[in-house]
Formats: C-alpha cells, sequence, structure tokens
C-alpha cells in the first residue's frame, strides 16, 4: 500500500507573522516632505499599526536626510517632521511599542552607507525604475549623487536594524530589492553565510543564528500598494495631487471634486482601462468596507459627480477619528518632540549593535 505523501504548502508571509509576530521587526518610513496622504495610509501606514497591534516591533523612520533627493533645500523641516510624527500618533502609532525617529540623529546608521556602497555597482543604481520616475520629477537640474544612492542609504535604514519585514507602496519595490540583493552580498562576502532567510528578524528567529550578519528582507503590499492621486497619477506629497490625512472636510470635498475622471459617464470597477474612476472606487470602498465593485454597480449611471459625492461621505467619515486626534496630540508640541528624542534614542542603541557586528564581520573592530 502506498501512502499518499502531503506536503502542505508553504505558509504566507501573512500567516508566518500572524503565527510568531514576534520573531518579526519591521522599519518602514516617510520623507518629510510634506503632510502624509491618503495613499500613505492605505499603502502603508495601516499596515503598520495593525502589525504594532500584532504584537510585532516597529520601527518608523522620518527620512530626513532623503528630502534633498530631490529638491535643492529641505524648506520647513522642523515643521514638517513635528507634522509626520503628529500624523503617525494620530494613526495609532504607539510610541510606547513603536520607534519613531530621524535618521539624521542616528550616527551608526549612516556608517552603514559606505560599505553598502561597495557592494552595488554603477549600472544597478542606474537601472533603478522607481529613481528614473523621481528623476522625471525631480526639482533639480541636475541628478545628484545622493538621488542615485537613495536606495543604497534605504538598506541603510532598514538594515541598521535588521528589518525583516517592510510594509511598503509599490514604488518601493525596486528599493527593496536593492536592499535584498545589499544584505545577501554583505553577509556573503563577511558573514560567512548565504543570505539568512527572509522574515525573521534576527530577534531569536531565522538569521542570526549563523547564517549572516544581515536579515534579507521582504516587503509587505497593502491591498492598495498604489493609490492615485486627483491628477491620476501616483498620489504623492510632492505632485499637488493629494488628500492629506490632515485636511479638513470641506477641503476633501474640493479636491475630490476636482478630480480626474473619464469621458464615460456610466461608472464601472475597471482599473486597467479606468485608472481614475476605479481608482475613487477603491478610495470608497477603503474607507467604507465595502468592494469597489458594489459600490460601481450602485453608483451605475448617476456618473462621477455622484461618485465624487460618495467617495467624499467615506473618506470624511473614515478619518474622522483620526482627524479628532491628530487635532488633540496638536495641541502639545512638546510632546511630539519628546517621542522623536525617544525614539532617536532606542534607534542609535539598535544601530550601534549592528554597526559593531558589521566591524567584527568586516575586521574593522580593532580600535
Ligand atoms: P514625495 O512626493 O515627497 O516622494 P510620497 O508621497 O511619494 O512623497 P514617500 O515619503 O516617498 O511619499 O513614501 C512613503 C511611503 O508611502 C512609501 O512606502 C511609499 O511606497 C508609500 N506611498 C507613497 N505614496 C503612495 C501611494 N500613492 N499609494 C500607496 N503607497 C504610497
Ligand atoms: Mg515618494
Amino acid at each position: 500500500m502506498t501512502q499518499a505523501v502531503e506536503t502542505a504548502p508553504a505558509p504566507t508571509l501573512e500567516e508566518r507573522v500572524l503565527r510568531d509576530p514576534g520573531r518579526f521587526r519591521v522599519l518602514t518610513g516617510d520623507r518629510p516632505t510634506g503632510p502624509l496622504h491618503l495613499g500613505h495610509y492605505f499603502g502603508t501606514l495601516r499596515n503598520r499599526v495593525r502589525l504594532q497591534n500584532l504584537g510585532v516591533e516597529v520601527f518608523v523612520l522620518l527620512a530626513d536626510y532623503q528630502v534633498l533627493t530631490d529638491r535643492d533645500v529641505a524648506e520647513n523641516l522642523g515643521r514638517h517632521v513635528e507634522e509626520q510624527v503628529l500624523d503617525y500618533l494620530a494613526v495609532g502609532i504607539d510610541p510606547a511599542r513603536s520607534t519613531v525617529f530621524a535618521h539624521s540623529a542616528v550616527p551608526a546608521l549612516n556608517q552603514l552607507m559606505l560599505p553598502f556602497l561597495s557592494l552595488v555597482s554603477v549600472a544597478e543604481l542606474h537601472r533603478n525604475p522607481t529613481v528614473k520616475d523621481e528623476i522625471a520629477h525631480s526639482r533639480q537640474s541636475a541628478v545628484s549623487g545622493l538621488m542615485l544612492t537613495y536606495p543604497v542609504h534605504q538598506a541603510a535604514d532598514i538594515l541598521s536594524c535588521k528589518a525583516g519585514l517592510v510594509p511598503v507602496g509599490q514604488d518601493q519595490l525596486p528599493h527593496l530589492e536593492l536592499t535584498r540583493t545589499i544584505a545577501r552580498r554583505f553577509n556573503e562576502r563577511y558573514g560567512g553565510g548565504g543570505g539568512g532567510a527572509a522574515g525573521g528578524a534576527g530577534v531569536g528567529g531565522g538569521v542570526g543564528t549563523g547564517a549572516g550578519v544581515f536579515p534579507v528582507p521582504e516587503a509587505l503590499l497593502s491591498s492598495a500598494p498604489l493609490l492615485l492621486g486627483t491628477d491620476g497619477g501616483k498620489m504623492s506629497k510632492s505632485r499637488g495631487n493629494a488628500i492629506a490625512l490632515g485636511a479638513s472636510p470641506d477641503e476633501t470635498a474640493r479636491l475630490l471634486r476636482g478630480a480626474r475622471t473619464d469621458a464615460d459617464r456610466h461608472i464601472t470597477y475597471d482599473p486597467a482601462n479606468r485608472p481614475e474612476v476605479s481608482s475613487l472606487l477603491l478610495l470608497a470602498a477603503l474607507c467604507s468596507g465595502r468592494t469597489p465593485e458594489e459600490i460601481a454597480a450602485e453608483t451605475g449611471a448617476a456618473g462621477a459627480a455622484a461618485l465624487k459625492r460618495t467617495v467624499t461621505e467615506a473618506v470624511n467619515e473614515y478619518l474622522a477619528p483620526i482627524r479628532a486626534r491628530r487635532a488633540e496630540y496638536a495641541a502639545d508640541r512638546a510632546h511630539l518632540r519628546r517621542v522623536l528624542a525617544e525614539g532617536n534614542e532606542r534607534a542609535r542603541a539598535v544601530a550601534e549593535t549592528t554597526l559593531a557586528e558589521v566591524r567584527a564581520a568586516m575586521g574593522s573592530d580593532y580600535r
């Protein structure tokens, strides 16, 4: 008699996280270039809060040096930093459980940049499609070295705290791929291992058990990895097409009234052929816990104006508690600074430990 050998399918990333959240460490972040928006929220912020609440250790980064990638001066940086901390607190990042920090305040993180730069070729940096897109939208006349090496700096962010999980939007996938390459190459060259299993964050699982210095981190995409803005392009802080989390209900209504749609009056959900209308439907769906198809069927012949009213109502209702919390936290600016100062302290300790390991692995721990 032969016995059927049943091999269970490998658990998905989500299943692995749910099974053992304490094994994972997350790092993800945003550039303080302006108010956080719905694209951030549904692309990554909501996932960060969910992971935090599951018991995953979360690091949230204000990528303040990277403000300069596509502009010559970092205008109102202090203000943007404070507002960003405010957005984080408003959406539910809890500084008692998660670490909110700015990478300019963590010298050991930035030191990782040098060995990492030695692990990538200039051709690889030039090939990155997100960098190409950002160059196209840049406000600088020439491409700076910082712009080109942005993904390497991001690898330093992620690997400084050995994060194994990175909740990001779709535009970040090429960057994360480079972080994975850098982690593998570092491990191969200096770690005496072939690159650790992904996922476990070097905190008790997967990596750190002789497999190499760094985990090979995995991207975690949400169900809205590329939310479009009111002009039909990727919703971005710097492209004038975003609905900020902290916008007023009236401003939200005004922005959505001006959103681009198409010539077909009858509303249908068809992301490939009708990206603008479909993005509005998705937004309404995300905010109301329904499906875009349902909302499309309901709107049908009533057209784009009716759809925009539905979206506005759903967004304003969904954001109301977030906006209320935002207003409460906004009254205490000193608290925002304190959250950041404490986060910086924690991030410094973690990055210093990592840098010490990197030095030991590279044989440069002779001081
Ligand atoms: P900027 O215009 O200054 O580049 P941005 O709006 O693109 O700002 P970033 O700070 O570059 O924001 O991105 C922060 C994070 O938010 C990244 O993980 C990115 O993938 C995600 N994100 C940004 N915009 C969107 C969007 N429209 N949909 C989904 N995720 C997004
Ligand atoms: Mg961006």
